[in-house]
């Protein structure tokens, strides 16, 4: 039986199955990358691969519904979401084809040995594992900056989007790449492991779990190879006593709703301020009450079910676990009966540092909340975290905004907004939320040999 399913979580049926790709597809795949590495479309002018990148943004652009629809059907993202992930795709196409050339220029360095500077070329086929919960934007996220440097990407999705997988991959075709600048590959956790030991392959990016992460990136250590980890994230959302409160209850409970909150940036504990701890409980609870579940294509739909039935019930056995240890259920805390993967939105308090829940990710409409008196106990409360990805503070006094967004130990922090994304800025974590960076230059030179070069 195909390991890569779409099934529709809002009704369980049973979508497509694609079938499992065999190791002579794998290596037939690997060779055509390396092959095109060793090409002057890798090697050679950008222009050509920039052209790419710009007609893939239009293609894109003109199919945003179709692609929405793909995805909503697939994983459940409401379709308004699906929609803007499709569009976020297109910029961060348009964004390297009009940046990369810039932003590679050989960077001159001032040194007293002789007139140095930075160049940047690619490093050969580049693995890509990728999660279903953002199922074109993570694969555009890795497309776009290596199909602009010039490094040829083999691709392995998460086993529940084969759909959306297939359509990017035919897009980008579509848009004139070369075969073996973007392989999709139906493939098991063993054949991403001899990918990575092969030596034609020289880096392996991802995004998912510290599970995948960690199991990944051991592999990549072993065999000597570039490693990028996006993983989980237990986002702070600290709303000080001068914050715009009805603007934070929005975008909070907008952080905890999109994507069924599966979303790796988005808040998952708030941290209240206990001056206006009760009137933000009070209108937050509110606003995840009035959540109204259903089909993700009906566009008055606010909760989508989550992706898959297993995230479903790894997320009522967390919620249980919590509970068991102590943990209060404010709003919330079970499945919505009926058909589909539908669960209610939650808030939990009196969370201790003794409940396992404390460090945990709740990957769903799960909120934790836990209330303090002043700014220093808000920051050692969102350092208490074994993730360090992103976070928000809500205050009308920014230079406070400021100051405490300096010692929040994460790759990102957002002041008076809910974690956000754009082309143009770097994205990524610190601790068990990985290393590395995506988008921006930075996702860029990840894996580009920045090579020195000096005239004596
Ligand atoms: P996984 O981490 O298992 O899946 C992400 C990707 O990694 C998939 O393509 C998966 O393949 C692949 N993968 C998993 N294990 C290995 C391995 N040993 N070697 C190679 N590839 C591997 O995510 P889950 O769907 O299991 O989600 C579990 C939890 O992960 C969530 O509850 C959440 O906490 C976190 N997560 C975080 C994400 C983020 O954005 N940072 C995204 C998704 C999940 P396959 O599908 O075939 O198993």
């Amino acid at each position: 039986m195909s390991a890569y399913q779409s099934i529709n979580p809002a009704n369980n049926q049973l979508l497509k199955s694609w079938p499992n790709h065999d190791d002579t597809f794998m290596q037939q795949a690997l060779s055509a990358a390396d092959e095109l590495y060793h090409s002057t479309w890798c090697k050679g002018d950008m222009q050509p691969r920039l052209q790419v990148l710009h007609r893939l943004a239009d293609l894109i652009d003109q199919r945003v519904d179709e692609l929405a629809e793909i995805a909503s059907r697939e994983m459940g993202k409401l379709i308004g979401q699906s929609r803007g992930e499709v569009k976020i795709c297109a910029q961060i196409a348009r964004y390297y084809a009009e940046h990369a050339a810039h932003l590679l220029q050989a960077q001159p360095y001032p040194s007293t040995v002789g007139d140095a500077w930075l160049e940047y070329h690619p490093i050969g086929v580049v693995v890509a594992v990728e999660p279903w919960n953002f199922p074109y934007y993570q694969l555009m996220r890795v497309l776009a900056p290596n199909l602009a440097l010039g490094n040829p990407v083999l691709a392995k999705h998460a086993n529940i989007v084969p759909h959306c997988a297939d359509v990017f991959e035919k897009l980008v075709e579509e848009a004139g790449a070369p075969k073996g600048a973007w392989t999709n590959l139906f493939i098991s956790n063993q054949q991403v492991a001899d990918l990575i030991a092969d030596p034609r392959v020289q880096g392996v990016a991802l995004t998912g779990s510290e599970r995948a992460g960690s199991a990944v990136a051991e592999q990549a250590g072993k065999h000597l190879k570039k490693s990028t980890l996006e993983l989980g994230g237990n986002d702070v959302f600290v709303v000080l006593d001068d914050a715009d409160i009805d603007e934070a209850v929005r975008q909070g409970a907008q952080a905890r709703l999109s994507n069924c909150g599966q979303v790796c940036t988005a808040a998952k504990r708030f941290i209240l301020h206990e001056k206006i701890a009760t009137e933000f409980m009070a209108k937050f609870s509110a606003a995840l009450q009035s959540a109204k579940p259903g089909d993700p294509l009906d566009e008055s739909t606010t909760l989508g079910p989550l992706s898959s039935k297993e995230a479903r019930d790894r997320l009522v056995k967390q919620v249980e676990d919590a509970i068991k240890q102590g943990a209060h259920v404010e709003l919330g805390g079970k499945v919505i009966e009926g058909v589909g993967c539908y669960y209610q939105p939650t808030i939990l308090t009196g969370l201790t540092p003794q409940n396992p829940a404390y460090y945990q990710e709740f990957f769903g409409p799960v909120a934790q909340v836990y209330v303090v008196a002043d700014d220093r106990t808000a920051v050692a409360l969102a350092n208490d975290s074994h993730y360090g990805l992103g976070g928000s503070v809500w205050t009308r006094d920014i230079l406070r905004g400021r100051n405490m967004a300096s010692q929040i130990e994460t790759g990102m922090v957002f002041i008076n907004s809910q974690s956000d994304t754009a082309a143009e800025l770097p994205f990524g974590g610190v601790k068990r939320s990985g290393y590395g960076r995506e988008l921006s230059d930075l996702g860029l030179k990840e894996f580009a040999n920045q090579k020195l070069v000096v005239v004596a």
